[in-house]
């Protein structure tokens, strides 16, 4: 039988060492694939191509599932993002982020049992790339939110709670302020939890839910939010759960599915070595699951959180002193 293609873009900064350990680790538990290798990031514009190239765009859609590196945007001026095009570009709405307790990461809050999903909107609000001067001191940016949007969001939501057996969906807005765009998603979301009724449907305003996740983060179950406040929460929380270095995510459209890391390229650790894979390596468990490959997603799962429970094989995000290479040989020796 032929083997599953699958895109991988590298990315940069850590992203091909991350993606090399990851790749790595999926071979050696017995997933086998072919491998498409695709560009985007710094090494394409230093081919002279956008940050990412439509022929990476096109080779995605085509494949139908990719694992992607980080690729590094830069603040102020510089080339725009290549993670919003690819997003944009392949109507990826859903950003699927988790956030979980691994036993044995000493956080703040390693005593609690933490076990959330948070669902970001990821075309619209204020990610649309609307800005413009208006005079020369004044800039102005445009949140887009369309009611199709939200609609859509909030029932993947919904039906990821169902298919992943969770009994709360949240969500995350400022309603209060933002009458008519939060306005419109909150009122989407009441309308699509009427066709839920035995999953519970509540909101909160998101200034009070940051303050709630960092106070009583075990009560939510599934967040789902608009783009800005989601990238920002998503960071909070993989605060909670140990850091950058183990929040996987997801990129979900209809047709096509991009998994990478929550993490940047890490520019201040790119290239020696000490990089944590987890993240990268969860978000691949993610795409193994959405492939149906599920005994190999369990098995790489379960081999990370005994490597994380033993506490020998550290990376050094995480107080340890592992290389990303050590950390890859003991999670490929724990799968057994
Ligand atoms: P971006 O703008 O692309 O989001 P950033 O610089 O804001 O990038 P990150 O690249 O995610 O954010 O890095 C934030 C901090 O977390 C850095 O100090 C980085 O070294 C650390 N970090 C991020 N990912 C990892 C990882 N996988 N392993 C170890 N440290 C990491």
């Amino acid at each position: 039988m032929a083997k599953r293609r699958i895109a991988v873009i590298p990315g940069d900064g850590i992203g091909p060492e991350i993606t090399e350990a990851v790749l790595s680790i999926l071979e050696h538990t017995g997933f086998e694939a072919e491998w498409v290798f695709l560009e985007a990031g710094l090494g394409a514009i230093k081919n002279g191509l956008p940050p990412m190239p439509q022929a990476t765009i096109d080779a995605v859609q085509e494949i139908g599932v990719a694992l992607k590196g980080p690729t590094t945007t830069p603040s102020g001026g510089g080339h725009s993002s290549a993670n919003v095009a690819l997003r944009k570009a392949l109507d990826l709405f859903a950003n699927v982020r988790p956030a979980r307790t691994l036993p044995g990461v000493r956080t703040l809050y390693s005593e609690r049992d933490i076990d959330l999903i948070i669902v970001r909107e990821n075309t619209e609000d204020l990610y649309a790339g609307i800005e413009y001067q208006a005079h020369p001191d004044v800039a102005q940016a445009i949140k887009v939110i369309t009611r199709p949007g939200c609609h859509r969001l909030v029932k993947y939501s919904f039906e990821l709670a169902i298919r992943q057996g969770r009994h709360r969906v949240t969500a995350v807005h400022k309603a209060n302020i933002m009458k008519l765009t939060d306005g419109m998603f909150l009122e989407e979301f009441y309308k699509v939890a009427q066709d839920y009724p035995h999953l519970k449907a509540d909101d909160i305003i998101v200034d009070n839910c940051c303050m709630q996740l960092v106070t009583r983060p075990e009560q939510f179950d599934v967040l789902v939010t608009e783009n800005l406040y989601g990238d920002i929460v998503s960071d909070l929380c993989a605060g909670l759960v140990g850091g950058l270095g183990l929040a996987p995510g997801a990129n979900i459209g209809e047709n096509c599915a991009v998994f990478e890391a929550v993490h940047g390229s890490a520019p201040d650790i790119a290239g020696k070595g000490v990089a944590n894979p987890t993240a990268l390596l969860l978000s691949a468990v993610m795409m193994l699951r959405h492939l149906g490959f599920s005994a190999q997603a369990d098995k790489i799962a379960n081999s990370v959180q005994r490597v994380c429970a033993d506490g020998h094989c550290t990376t050094i995000d995480l107080g340890g002193s592992a290389s990303t290479k050590e950390f890859m040989d003991e999670v490929v020796a724990q799968a057994g």
